[in-house]
């Protein structure tokens, strides 16, 4: 502004706090169609994307404690978020 000092950067004073996963979020630039597939449909591609978000803990973290039951969170179908639930997302050669 003209006539004030100009020693701070233009962003100063904004929060330095984190971003929160969902504005880490790389679903909200691809669109929700990989992450809620019709029934039966591959969710390979929307698993690649979760694969690189920075949200992704926050993101299963939520998913887990709010039940959500459709699409893919956090790089987890919700088949694969079940038996993260139950306990039995043991993978084949985990047998004792
Ligand atoms: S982990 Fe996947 S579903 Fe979750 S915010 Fe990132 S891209 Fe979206």
């Amino acid at each position: 502004m003209i006539g004030k000092s100009t020693t701070q950067a233009p962003n100063a004073g904004a929060s330095e706090r984190q971003p929160s996963w969902q504005e880490l979020a790389l679903c909200a630039q691809t669109g929700a169609g990989f992450f809620f597939p019709e029934p039966g449909s591959s969710v390979r591609e929307a698993k690649q994307i979760c694969l690189a978000c920075e949200g992704r803990t926050a993101c299963l973290e939520y998913a887990l404690e709010n039940d959500e039951r459709f699409g893919v969170w956090g790089g987890l179908s919700e088949k694969e978020r079940d038996r993260l639930r139950r306990g039995t997302g043991r993978r084949s050669g985990n047998r004792a």
